[in-house]
């Protein structure tokens, strides 16, 4: 009789579960939940560069840099940008393309470029940082996440977070498998992230749940056994910790053929800035062009081209057609053999001449491709990327017809520029092989 009771009791439960998840979250258990973290955060807490500190801006700086980047990889970038830029007012009057070379290889550039725009803004509106979510998710790049980061970790209000580690680990306590990136589960794990977070003392308390996700609960073989809300888990009660959180669905990835162009003229090579809507819009970049429709092989017809890709210059002056035209008809097509020995694979003369035509369309330069200095895999976003960089020699660099901002820079002066990743790897290579007085 007591067992048959007992297994009711259970149902009705798992009932109650099923049909609200937060069913369970009583005080009593919140409570616990509490305590039991509180315990071992102080005894297991990261010791972070951004940690124990109360500055708004270096919580700000540090949210931002850590989004889709790891601890490792933040720390000498978080060093280096607040040497530089110690407080809002000082970011404020940067000049952005001091902020984009800080933030050079720690990729979303568009993170750096909002941080300097939201410093404007604070600035603007008389340099007080501001303290509430509702205020700072005005700024932009300041997400409700941010916002709830800002203003626990340095204001100690109480404010619901999840990010990766929180989404996760909320995941696995609520026994949830359904898609928590959906609207349905976002709704849920923000209202428990509420729930969850006390009224006094939430910056510790945020800052240890994020760290119980980063230490304990981990994406694969979470520590169950050292793990102290093991009680409160209903992913663990249920074993399903491998199943929870159900895995984000991965974008079929694209594979495009690119080729940028070293355009060299009296020791100095051409730089573009990538423009608005551009992939690393406000860094610079030698000029790249989009291949893949020459090489079918890479991608298939009715694949659909990486959104603003190339830099293509649709207002195409009367000049650019008449010198494309000219070089069409002096020229012809170049063959490989007119090429020096690469350990590349030679490319197709047609791609050549193609490059060297659309080097007159879209920047009126009459340049020639003399080597295939190095190949570049990289990825960028649902993107593969296969970049043949070129060497091009031009005689005539005196006027470049682009409406984008452009300029005639020497090896040695590369280091000034913020670059795109590919951008640098070529620029270092130049440099390696013509010397810095090319
Ligand atoms: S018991 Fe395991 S799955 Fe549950 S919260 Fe702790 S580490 Fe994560």
């Amino acid at each position: 009789m007591l067992a048959v009771s007992c297994q009711l009791a259970n149902a009705v439960v798992t009932l109650r579960s099923m049909s609200d998840p937060l069913a369970d979250i009583t005080a009593p258990w919140l409570r616990r939940f509490r305590q039991s973290l509180k315990r071992w955060h102080a005894q297991h807490g990261r010791d972070l560069p951004w940690r124990n500190c109360r500055d708004p801006y270096k919580v700000w700086i540090s949210e931002i840099m850590l989004q889709q980047t790891t601890v490792v990889a933040v720390k000498p970038y978080f060093e280096r940008f607040l040497q530089r830029f110690p407080d809002v007012a000082s970011l404020a009057s940067a000049n952005e393309e001091d902020v984009l070379r800080l933030w050079e290889g720690l990729g979303y550039y568009s993170r750096a470029r909002n941080l300097h725009r939201a410093a404007s803004a604070i600035v603007e509106h008389g340099g007080e940082f501001p303290e509430t979510v509702e205020e700072l998710q005005q700024l932009p790049g300041i997400g409700r996440y941010t916002a709830g980061a800002i203003v626990s970790f340095a204001f100690d209000r109480p404010a619901p977070i999840v990010e990766a580690n929180t989404l996760r680990l909320y995941s696995r306590l609520l026994g949830y498998r359904d898609d928590p990136r959906s609207t349905v589960g976002q709704r849920l794990l923000w209202s428990f992230a509420e729930k969850l977070v006390p009224s006094k003392g939430a910056g510790e308390f945020n800052q240890a749940l994020t760290d119980l996700g980063a230490i304990v609960c981990t994406p694969t073989e979470p520590r169950c056994g050292d793990c102290p809300v093991a009680s409160c888990c209903r992913a663990l009660a249920e074993q399903a910790q491998a199943e929870i959180p159900q895995a984000a669905k991965r974008p079929e990835i694209t594979e495009l053929s690119e080729a940028s162009i070293a355009i060299e003229s009296k020791g100095r090579f051409l730089l573009i800035r990538r423009p608005e809507g551009a992939r690393w819009a406000g860094l610079w970049d030698f000029p790249r062009f989009e291949l893949s429709p020459l090489r079918s092989h890479h991608a298939p017809r009715d694949e659909p081209a990486a959104p603003n890709d190339s830099l293509s210059n649709s207002r195409r002056t009367k000049k650019n057609r008449d010198r494309r035209e000219a070089i069409g008809s002096s020229r012809g097509a170049m063959t490989a053999t007119n090429l020096p020995a690469s350990p590349l694979k030679a490319a197709a003369p047609q791609e050549i001449a193609q490059l060297e035509q659309r080097l007159v369309a879209e920047f009126g330069l009459v340049a020639k491709l003399t080597e295939r200095l190095t190949q570049i895999k990289h990825s960028v976003t649902r993107y593969r990327i296969t970049l043949d960089c070129w060497h091009a020699a031009c005689e005539d660099s005196r006027e470049v017809t682009t409406e984008l901002d452009n300029a005639w820079v020497a090896p040695a002066d590369f280091e000034q520029y913020p670059l795109s990743v590919t951008g640098r790897k070529l620029a270092d290579l130049i440099v390696r092989k013509f010397g810095k007085d090319a």
